[in-house]
């Protein structure tokens, strides 16, 4: 589901909640990642033969989970608090109460890591103002 349908079907403020927990989880991977590529290096030392390859590849494997997991993070959570910042209406203050008009163009299947969309165009529903969050 795209940023524009969530945030219709259940509102900003859950889709921005979600944002937090779904970075914050990728957070807690990426510390995971790390300590089995530590401790993948770690008993790599005392490895011979099929343990050593066994251990490299662990300690390999922890450090790409760790990079995608930590870039995912740090993604999700500039994106959901750069729109948060601006998600406030200029005319009537209220935070987080709109209807997405538009949003930057998006391919299917886009990585999270993508960032996108950038931008959204929306409406407030107090008062009809419209502006640009991102
Ligand atoms: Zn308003």
């Amino acid at each position: 589901m795209g940023i524009p349908e969530y945030i219709h079907r259940h509102g900003f403020r859950r889709w921005y909640e979600r944002q937090l927990i779904e970075s914050h989880a990728y957070l807690t991977l990426a510390f995971v990642a790390l300590i089995l590529l530590a401790s993948g290096i770690e008993v790599l030392a005392d490895s011979t033969g099929f343990n050593y390859f066994a251990m490299l590849f662990a300690a390999a494997l922890g450090g790409t989970l760790m990079l995608v997991a930590w870039r995912r993070f740090t993604v999700l959570l500039a994106r959901a608090e750069q729109f948060a910042e601006s998600a406030t209406c200029a005319s009537c203050r209220s935070w987080g109460e709109f209807r997405v008009l538009g949003q930057e163009s998006t391919v299917e299947g886009d990585p999270p890591e993508s960032g996108r969309p950038r931008w959204l165009r929306v409406r407030c529903t107090r008062c009809g103002n419209e502006w640009r969050i991102g």
